[in-house]
């Protein structure tokens, strides 16, 4: 039923003989360094780790994995570009994922002038399995996208659906778990060796607090990893990047306590918002960020901004839905407190 990640590649990626930079070929770190032009003094002179192997095993300690299935980029952005340089050949093959979902998917595939298939979830915000056989056949349809816990919905897609989708479709499958750490649900990261067409992304942006560092990771199958650092540039993710990220997971029991603090302060919000007149729904959350329905989206949205509220306005995916980020305790009930002001005028 699968196909070789190999039989997949863009036929320019298959034939590509990878620039091999000067730190890719001696990677000892003491020596006499006349190999790559830089500048013998100063404080950053020399480039970075074209791999970040330190950071790589300073990452697969804390999440697992090994390092040659681990690709570290400059945000998940470069893993979503990567993936379809590698996989989708423009003006020819597609790419399939279910709205609403994250903006990026759309925006990376009409950059590459690849077509994509929309195909809307349930209801309830789960896929329609049924449904999905048909696309299957599209010999084209080279990539699925799918968001879990997905983003705008904030809910986690059903594993059963998922198990579907990785044993049914030949192509590759990439799972966007940028919200897993707020999760109580397991990540498919345990389950990559039983899927060779398995791509996860995840990242530093959310649960980790580093979205200013950019930094996304990818893992998958030693083979498809090869091929990301075949094709990334060079030295994708700079020293200063790649030393403050070291730095900074020192110290998980910060992340630990961050995460703790995120979401009880994610459940004090969802009682709060029950008692909130103008809200019409609350949707489950697996992420951390609440969707809500409300009658006059565009309206409330402004009456907080009028209070340098900041949320987004999610109306053009979801019918009458704002989507809030969970903050530290005093700016929810700032929010809380505009939105109950709100309701009573
Ligand atoms: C925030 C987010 C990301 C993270 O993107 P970075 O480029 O790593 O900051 C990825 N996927 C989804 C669905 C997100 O919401």
């Amino acid at each position: 039923m699968k196909s070789n990640p190999t039989n997949l590649l863009r036929t320019s990626i298959r034939e590509l003989k990878p620039y091999s930079s000067a730190r890719s070929l001696y990677t000892g770190k003491t020596g006499v360094f006349l190999d790559a032009n830089e500048n013998p003094y100063g404080v950053y002179n020399r480039y970075p780790d074209p791999l970040q192997i330190e950071l790589k095993e300073r990452l697969c300690e804390i999440k697992g994995g090994e390092i040659d299935q681990l690709f570290v980029g400059n945000g998940s952005d470069e893993v979503i570009d990567t993936v379809l340089r590698l996989f989708c050949e423009p003006r020819q093959d597609k790419v399939l994922t279910f709205t609403p979902t994250y903006g990026m998917y759309k925006v990376s595939t009409q950059i590459h002038g690849v077509e994509l298939i929309e195909i809307p979830l349930t209801t309830d915000f789960q896929i329609d399995c049924d449904e999905l056989q048909s696309y299957f056949k599209d010999e084209h349809l080279k990539l699925i996208f799918l968001c879990s816990p997905n983003n705008p919905t904030a809910n986690s897609m059903d594993s059963k659906s998922i198990e579907f989708i990785l044993n049914h479709f030949k192509g590759i499958v990439l799972i966007d778990e940028a919200y897993i750490d707020f999760s109580d649900k397991e990540s498919w990261l345990k389950r990559l060796d039983s899927y060779p067409n398995l791509i996860i992304s995840q990242t530093l942006s959310k649960a980790w607090g580093m979205a200013g560092l950019r930094l996304g990771l990818a893992y998958a199958s030693k083979n498809i990893i090869g091929y990301f650092n075949a094709i990334k540039p060079p030295y994708n993710v700079s020293s200063l990047n790649q030393e403050t990220a070291l730095k900074l997971l020192e110290n998980t029991h910060v992340f630990q306590n961050q995460l703790k603090e995120i979401k009880s302060e994610k459940q004090r919000m969802f009682n709060a918002l029950k008692m909130v007149d103008c809200v019409k729904t609350i949707y489950p959350s697996d992420s951390n960020f609440i969707l809500i329905e409300v009658e006059n989206a565009q309206e409330v949205y402004k009456k907080l901004l009028a209070k340098h509220i900041v949320i987004r306005n999610r109306e053009n995916d979801v019918a009458n839905c704002l989507r809030i980020t969970v903050g530290t305790a005093l700016e929810n009930t700032l929010l809380i407190t505009a939105l109950k002001t709100y309701s009573n005028v």
